[in-house]
Parts: structure tokens; sequence; C-alpha cells
């Protein structure tokens, strides 16, 4: 949702309102809201839900139209989805802003509240026509019919709940243009279609996207069924296929190479190695059984090339959940878990993520230490066509599952895409003070996939260049004499009243942190959960937090305006 007014009446509901990133606007809020309902797409009213009915009741129009009500009550402590809870997006608005003010989400929309898959909230499927009417009969227990000629699967939440009795709405799954439409009938598109793309350097802007509408539109083919592009990798970064907004597959020549494709070209074999990207990367992508359905038709800089998988190709979203509740993480995290079928994780991380997790998601724990087996089982999961979710601590690309992730998939259809958290660097360093305001590097102190001599190594170039250095994993049951060895290491060259910070637990309960020294650091005092930063030369303790001033305060040229 892009335009959101705030809008505020009493003084405590503007200090509310200044927490939230949208427009804001105070005073009159009867007139305001009049004023400005045919031109935003969601309201946030601070106001008690009374107020706000009275207000809004008189310029209702329809569900299509209306913008999203959320109304927040002037203590902060409940958000409510008023208006245009799915159509409209309010109950995510109500969310979102909950999560903003650490309020409670209100959210009575009967499929949301209840846990049951709204239909148009099946993750990977586009839902158009009548959604209303099949999701009403859905929740009346009525039967549905579908209309699946293209022999789909069904997600199991859905093919629970058909029968096949005199059917009171019908849900047609087609990628087709043509499908059949009308009152009663919603049209499901599946994610079966995969463009493979070509092109020469810098095609111009709009030339790709072009050439993809007419291939589509030539074909009766519907773009809500797209995947995910596919195409070589030396084009992967080509703006004019990342500016499409659909997942980049790409591979090597030497992978395309090996795919029978009806069009080859041996211009193309000589240029890039393969004779041919589009048809080849269409078809790789679509996986096994898949189906040409347009062949190569190419522009002045470009060629595309559309397949149709056999079956589901899923998705892999690592995410990460920050360094502990749901405070520190992001709500682009937090959409991405609620749209995952399948959630897997370490049983801990699991814990992190609980309150956002429904009846309707298959969760798989995992104990640590079996991160291939679990990395393994998410493309697995998703090679079966579902929407898998990896969930990490911290970030997932920082001493994580998300790199595993990218070599297991390798060579299969499933696209990985990974959702960034703030790792425990930076909130260990936010907790003790301003510890990174320099310059600084991160460190892993496991031996149990990098040898000992590398990492002393890189302690020593670390210690040398004077940057500050956060430590993770830097103590464990098994891993009692690492820490010692390189606080003696940083000694060599470092003041023993360099200031050193031990961060335990951030963002989680019994979290705590304290400030020594580099002479004084006892590793008794840190453990698995801990994060360790080692100030620089210009590290200093101010006011109780560690510091390492950027250099502002000496030297300011006269024209810097910081
Ligand atoms: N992906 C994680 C890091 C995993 S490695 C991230 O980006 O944060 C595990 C190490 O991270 C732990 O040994 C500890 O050093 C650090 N760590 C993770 N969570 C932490 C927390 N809440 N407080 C302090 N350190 C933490």
């Amino acid at each position: 949702m892009s335009r959101i007014l705030v809008v505020s009446l009493t003084e405590r509901g503007r200090f509310l309102a200044g927490r939230l990133p949208y427009e804001r606007s105070h005073g009159d809020l009867a007139a305001t809201v009049r004023e400005r309902w045919g031109d935003v797409d969601g309201f946030v009213l601070m106001a008690a839900v009374g107020a706000c009915v009275r207000i809004v009741a008189p310029l209702l129009a329809g569900k299509d139209t209306d913008p999203a009500v959320v109304c927040v009550d002037d203590a902060g402590q409940f958000a409510v989805a008023l208006l245009g809870g799915h159509a409209a997006g309010a109950n995510d608005l109500a969310r979102e802003v909950a999560e903003l003010l650490g309020a409670a989400p209100v959210v009575t929309t009967a499929t949301d509240a209840t846990g049951t898959i709204a239909i148009d909230r099946l993750p990977g499927f586009v839902a158009e026509g009548d959604v209303a009417a099949v999701t009403a009969a859905l929740l009346d227990g009525r039967h549905v019919s579908v209309d699946n000629s293209l022999g789909w699967p069904l997600p199991d939440v859905l093919s629970r709940r058909l029968g096949d009795e005199k059917a009171g709405a019908t849900i047609v799954l087609s990628d087709e243009v043509a499908a059949p439409s009308g009152p009663g009938i919603a049209l499901l598109r599946p994610p079966s279609l995969v463009a493979g793309i070509g092109a020469s350097t810098a095609p111009p802007a709009d030339e790709i996207a072009d050439l993809l509408a007419e291939a589509l539109a030539e074909a009766g083919l519907s773009r809500s069924s797209l995947h995910c592009v596919a195409t070589i990798d030396r084009r992967a970064g080509e703006p004019g296929i990342t500016s499409l907004g659909l997942p980049v597959v790409s591979y090597s020549s030497d992978q395309l190479a090996h795919v029978d494709v009806p069009n080859p070209s041996a211009v193309v074999q000589a240029a890039v190695g393969t004779a041919s990207v589009a048809e080849a990367a269409a078809l790789l992508a679509a996986g096994r059984g898949a189906t040409l359905l347009v062949a190569k038709t190419a522009s002045a800089h470009a060629t595309v090339a559309i397949a149709r998988s056999a079956r589901p190709l899923g998705q892999v979203t690592v995410i990460g959940l920050g360094p502990g509740g749901p405070a520190t993480r992001t709500p682009e995290a937090d959409r991405a878990l609620r749209s995952a079928e399948v959630v897997i994780g370490y049983e801990a991380y699991i814990a992190q993520c609980r309150d956002l997790l429904g009846p309707s998601q298959d969760v798989v724990m995992s104990p640590i230490g079996s991160e291939v087996e679990r990395a393994r089982d998410a493309v697995a999961r998703a090679a079966l066509g579902a929407t898998v979710a990896v969930v990490c601590s911290g970030d997932p690309g920082v001493y994580a599952m998300a790199s595993l992730v990218f070599e297991e998939s390798a060579d299969t259809a499933v696209t990985v895409t990974v959702v960034p958290g703030v790792t425990a660097a930076l909130a260990a360093a936010a907790a003790l003070g301003a510890p990174l305001g320099h310059d600084h590097l991160v460190l892993s102190l496991s031996d149990l996939l990098t040898p000992w001599d590398v990492i002393v190594r890189r302690v020593i170039a670390a210690r040398d260049s004077d940057l500050v250095i956060a430590l993770y994993n830097p103590r464990s049951k098994a891993r009692d004499w690492q820490l010692g060895a390189v606080r003696d290491l940083l000694l060599e060259r470092r003041a023993p009243h360099t200031p050193v910070g031990i961060a335990t637990d951030v963002g989680r309960p019994g979290g705590s942190t304290s400030i020594t020294t580099l002479a004084e650091l006892d590793p008794e005092l840190v453990g698995m959960t801990t994060c360790v930063i080692i100030g620089s030369s210009s590290t200093r303790v101010i006011g109780g937090r560690m510091v390492t001033p950027r250099g502002y305060r000496r030297h300011r040229p006269a024209e810097d305006p910081a």
C-alpha cells in the first residue's frame, strides 16, 4: 500500500502518529478524512472506533474503491482493522501499525481470524474474478467446484474444502487469458509459466518488457501466472530484466548448452557458448516435463520464449529474524513468514517467531548441527511446489543458512530469496553504545568449519589494521580456550586499556551488557550467545557507553553540513 495518511485529533494521538512512517495530519479529523477519502489508499485514524465509524459511514462507496481504515486508541494499545481488511489491505496495515507502536492488532475478518487461508492469499497464486463469492462459499462450508483442466496440484488447504455436490461457486485454475469467468467464478492463476530471456548488452529500457508482453498476449497467456524469468548468468543483473519485478533465475552457458531446444542458433553459440539462451533458460527453469508454449521471438536486442511447468516450482525464502523478539524483526520478514506454507528452522529460532505462525503452516524443527539436512529438506520441499521459509537469527547471510541454501539449490529450478535481519554485531553495538562508529570487521571464532590457523591469520591482520573487531561465536562449552588465545594475540599490539564490550542475548529475556578492557577480558563471562566487540585505538568509554568516534569533532571542514 503506498499512500497512507495518519490523522490525529488529540496531543497524545499526535505523539503516537509521530512514530509512524506515513504522511501525517493533525486537527479536524472528520474534515480531513472527507477531503482525502478519494486520494489515499489507507487511513490510520488516531481515534475511538465509534468516532471513526461515524466519520467514515457517509463516505462508503464499495469494497473495491474504499480505502483501508485502521483506528488506534489514544493509549496506543490497539490497532483495529475497521474497513477494507482484505481488499484494501487494512489487516496488513493494522499489523504493521501495531508492530510499530507495540500495540495489539485487532483483525476480525473471518478468514484471517480463524487462520483459514483466503483464496486471494494462497502463496504462489494470484486470485482474480469473483473472489468474494468463492470465499463466502468456503466460509459457509458450501461446496465449491474446481475446473482444473491444467491439472495443477491444489494446495492442501483448498483441496480439503472441496466437494462434488451441487456447487455454489467455482474456482477455475488457469494460466490462459480466455479462461471462463463471471459471477460466482474465481480465477486462480497458478505460478505455471517461466519466461526465458536473451539480451544483448544494455537493450533500451522498455524493450524486454514490451517483447514479453507481446509474447504473452499472442499466446493468450496471463502475466499473473509468470513464476520467474530465466536467463544466462552474465545478463542476470540487466536492468531491463531485473525491472520486470519477477524473481530472476540464471544459468551458466554450460548448463544452457545441455538443453534440447527447437531453435538453436549458431551465431549465439559462437558468441556465448550455448546455441540458445531464451528457450533453454525457460525450459530449464520450468523444470522436468516442461513444455515450450512460445518459441523464441525476437526484437532488436532481445529474445523471449515462454515455457509451462508440468508441476509447481517452489521457492525458498531465507529469513533473518533479528537478534530477539518481534520488535527487532523487519516488516518484510513478518510478511514473508506469514505467507510461507512450510517454516523450517532450529528449535530456538522457531520459538523466536512463534507469534507469527498460523495453524495452516507446516512447521519443521531441526536440531542444531544438521544445517546441511535442513537446507536440503527446504530445497526438496520447494522443488515439490511449496513456499518454504528457512528462519535464522540475526541476518540469514551472516554465519547462517542463506549461503548454504544457495549451494543446495544450484541446478534446481527452486528460486531462493533472502530477507535481511538485524545482525548480532549491530544489535550488540547499539546495546553497548556506538562502538562501530568507524571502520570495523566481523570475525567468527568457530573453528568447526574454518581451520584455527586461518582464524589466527585474520585476527592478526585485523589487529594490525587497528580495526574494531566484532567477534561472533566467541566461545562454547567445547571451544573454551580460543577467546583467551585471541585476547593474548591482540594484547601483543593493542593497549591493555582498549575497551571491550560484552553483549549477551541482546533483545532476549535476561540479556545483558558489560564493558571491560582488553587486559581484563574474562572468557568466563562470555557464552554461546555473546557478541564481543573489541575497540580500536580510538575507542573510548563515554558516560559508561562504548564509543568509537568517527572524528567529526576533531575534523570539521567549514562547509561540512554534519
Ligand atoms: N546469523 C546470526 C549469527 C549466527 S552465529 C546473526 O546475524 O546475528 C551465532 C553467534 O551470533 C553467537 O555465537 C553470538 O556470537 C552471536 N549472536 C547471535 N544472537 C545474539 C544475541 N541475541 N546477542 C548477542 N550475540 C548474538
